[in-house]
C-alpha cells in the first residue's frame, strides 16, 4: 500500500509496524501531544485526539485513506485538554472511551461548553478485540494525573503510554504523584515491549523509561536535601538543571516540578484523592 502519510502540517505519522501507527507532533503545528493510530482488523482505534480539532480531522483522514474507515474506538487516556480537544470530528461516528476516572476529570473541566467526553467507561482493564490483533488499556491512578490509560499492544511490543512518559523533554509533574508515576513506569518496564510511545517527543526505547524515573527521582532528592538542609526556596530558584537532563526541551518545567513537590511536601495529606 502506498499512501502519503505526512499530509498534515500538525504531526508526522511513523509506522511502528504493519496497521501500527504514531502521530508524532511537530513544534510548529497545532497538535500539541502525540497520538496511535491502530487498525486491529475491522476495528481502528485511535489513543488520544490531540489539543484541536484540524489536527484531529487530518488522522481521521488518514485513517480512511489508510485502512476505508474512520476509528470506530477513540480512547482518551487522561484528563488534560491537550490530549482530548479534538474528540468532537469523532462525535457520532466514534464510541468514545475512557477510565471512569478519566470521564469525571473531563466532564467536570468543560461544563459550559459544547463538548464530547467519553460515552463508555472502564475500571482498570479492558481488552478491544479485532481478528487481526487485540489491544489493552490498563489504567494507572495516581501518576502523571489522577487516572493514565496506557494502550498496549502484546503481540507487536508496543505501548502507547500518554504523557506518563516524555522523551527528551522535561515532563509535567505537577499534576500527579511522583511515586505513583515511578510505579506506573517500572510496570510499564516489565511488559513484553520495545517500543514505547510517549505523550510527548519522539518515539522511544526502554532506555527512556528508566530516564523518565531517574528525572522524578532527581527532582525528589534535590527537593529533599534543600528542606533537610534548611534551605528556602529562594536557594531552590537559583538551581540549574542537572546536566544529564540539560539538553531536554520544556526547561521551564523544571522549576514548576520543583516547586510542585516543595509544596507537596509541606502538605501531603491534601492531595490526590479525589
Ligand atoms: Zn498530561
Amino acid at each position: 500500500m502506498k499512501t502519503d502519510l505526512n499530509t498534515s502540517k500538525h504531526f508526522t505519522l511513523q509506522m511502528l509496524a504493519d496497521g501500527i501507527y504514531a502521530a508524532i507532533s511537530m513544534d510548529e503545528g497545532a497538535a500539541i501531544c502525540n497520538t496511535g493510530l491502530i487498525d486491529l482488523g475491522g476495528l481502528v482505534v485511535i489513543y488520544d485526539t490531540f489539543q484541536t480539532p484540524q489536527a484531529a480531522r487530518d488522522l481521521a483522514e488518514i485513517s480512511r485513506n489508510l485502512f476505508g474507515q474512520t476509528p470506530l474506538v477513540v480512547v482518551n487516556s487522561h484528563w488534560h485538554n491537550d490530549h482530548y480537544w479534538g474528540n468532537q470530528v469523532f462525535a457520532g461516528q466514534s464510541q468514545i472511551l475512557s477510565s471512569d476516572k478519566t470521564y469525571r476529570g473531563i466532564a467536570e473541566a468543560m461544563p459550559e461548553f459544547s463538548f464530547y467526553p467519553p460515552n463508555i467507561t472502564f475500571k482498570q482493564h479492558l481488552m478491544l478485540h479485532g481478528n487481526r490483533r487485540t489491544v489493552e488499556l490498563i489504567d494507572y491512578q495516581n501518576g502523571h494525573s489522577a487516572s493514565d490509560t496506557i494502550l498496549y499492544i502484546p503481540n507487536d511490543g508496543i505501548v502507547f503510554l500518554s504523557d506518563l512518559l516524555f522523551v527528551g523533554c522535561h515532563p509535567y509533574l505537577g499534576d500527579g504523584h511522583p511515586q505513583g508515576q515511578q510505579d506506573a513506569l517500572r510496570a510499564v518496564g516489565q511488559m513484553d515491549a520495545e517500543v514505547f510511545i510517549p505523550g510527548h517527543g519522539p518515539v522511544g526505547a526502554r532506555q527512556d523509561l528508566l530516564m523518565m524515573i531517574d528525572y522524578i527521582s532527581h527532582c525528589c532528592e534535590t527537593v529533599n536535601n534543600l528542606i533537610q538542609q534548611g534551605k528556602g526556596k529562594a536557594e531552590m530558584e537559583c538551581l540549574e538543571v542537572d546536566p544529564a537532563f540539560r539538553d531536554w526541551k520544556f526547561g521551564f518545567f523544571f522549576q514548576d516540578n520543583l516547586q510542585f513537590l516543595w509544596d507537596m511536601q509541606n502538605q501531603p495529606e491534601s492531595r490526590l484523592d479525589e
